[in-house]
C-alpha cells in the first residue's frame, strides 16, 4: 500500500487535464493519467516524477478502460472523469452540428463518464471522491444559442452525476461535478479569463475539502456552490 493518495485523471494529455496532472504531483499525489494518443501527449510523457504513472485510454472504449482498470495497484482516493469534446460551437442550424458530432459528443461527454466511472467502481478506496469536470454551459439559465449539443451534454454530466451519487452513498463515496472555470486552452481559446494553472490548482484544493456532505452537488472551481 501506499500512503500518498492517488488520484486517477482522464484526459491527461493537454488543457485543464494536464495541469491537474502536475498541480497533483507537487501536492504529492500519486498521479494516475490517462490520454488516448501518444502522438499528442509529449508533454505529459515527459513529466519525469516516480509518482506518476500513465496509461493509454480512451474514455469510450471498454476495453480499453478495463484494461486500465485491471492493471492499477493501489485503490483510488479521487477519480476525474475530465476528458471531454466540444465539437459544434455553431448555432443550432450550423452545418457543424451533424448528426455524428452530436454523438460523438454525447458519447465521450456522457457516456465516456458513467463508463469510466463503471470500470474503476472496483478500484476506489473507502471514502473515495468522485468527480465529473462538467461545465456552467450545462445550466439552464446559462443557456445560450451556440454549442446546443455540448451545453445538452453537461446538463446530462450533470444529472448523471445526481444518480451516480445515489449509487454510491451506501458506500460513503462522494460524488460530485464541478465547472473549472472559464480556462486557456483548446477548448476554452485564447480570450478565457483563467490559465490552466489558475483552475486546475483550485480545484485540486477544492477536491481535497470536499466532504461526503458533498455528493450529489455542483460546484464552481473556486469551490461556491453552483445550480444546475
Ligand atoms: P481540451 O484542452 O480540449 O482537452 C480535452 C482532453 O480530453 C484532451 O486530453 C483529450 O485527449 C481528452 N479526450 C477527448 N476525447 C477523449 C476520449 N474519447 N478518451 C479520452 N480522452 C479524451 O479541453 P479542456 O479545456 O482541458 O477541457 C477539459 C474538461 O473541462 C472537459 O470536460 C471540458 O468540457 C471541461 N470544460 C472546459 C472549459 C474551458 O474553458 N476550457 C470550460 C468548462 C468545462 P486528446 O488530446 O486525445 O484529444
Amino acid at each position: 500500500m501506499t500512503d500518498l493518495k492517488t488520484i486517477l485523471i482522464t484526459g491527461a494529455n493537454r488543457g485543464i487535464g494536464l495541469e491537474l496532472v502536475k498541480e497533483s504531483i507537487s501536492k504529492n499525489f500519486s498521479v494516475i493519467g490517462t490520454y488516448r494518443n501518444k502522438h499528442k501527449s509529449q508533454e505529459l510523457l515527459k513529466i519525469k516524477s516516480n509518482n506518476l504513472k500513465l496509461f493509454e485510454m480512451d474514455v469510450v472504449n471498454e476495453k480499453s478502460i478495463s484494461n486500465v482498470s485491471n492493471n492499477i495497484k493501489y485503490p483510488l482516493d479521487y477519480l476525474i472523469c475530465n476528458a471531454g469534446i466540444n465539437n459544434g460551437y455553431g448555432t443550432f442550424f450550423d452545418e457543424d452540428h451533424t448528426h455524428e458530432k452530436m454523438l460523438e459528443v454525447l458519447n465521450v461527454n456522457v457516456l465516456g463518464c458513467i463508463l469510466t466511472i463503471r470500470y474503476f467502481s472496483k478500484n476506489l478506496n473507502t471514502n473515495a471522491k468522485i468527480i465529473l469536470i462538467s461545465s456552467i454551459m450545462g445550466i439552464q439559465k446559462h443557456n445560450g444559442s451556440n454549442a446546443t449539443i455540448y451545453r445538452a451534454s453537461k446538463a446530462a454530466v450533470n444529472n448523471v452525476m445526481v444518480s451516480i451519487s445515489e449509487e454510491f452513498k451506501s458506500k460513503k463515496i462522494t460524488v460530485s461535478s464541478f465547472h473549472p472555470g472559464w480556462v486557456r486552452t483548446d477548448m476554452g481559446g485564447p480570450n478565457a479569463t483563467l490559465s490552466t494553472k489558475e483552475s486546475a490548482s483550485s480545484l485540486i484544493r477544492n477536491f481535497e475539502s470536499l466532504t461526503f456532505e458533498n455528493t450529489g452537488k455542483f460546484f464552481n472551481y473556486d469551490g461556491s456552490s453552483m445550480n444546475f
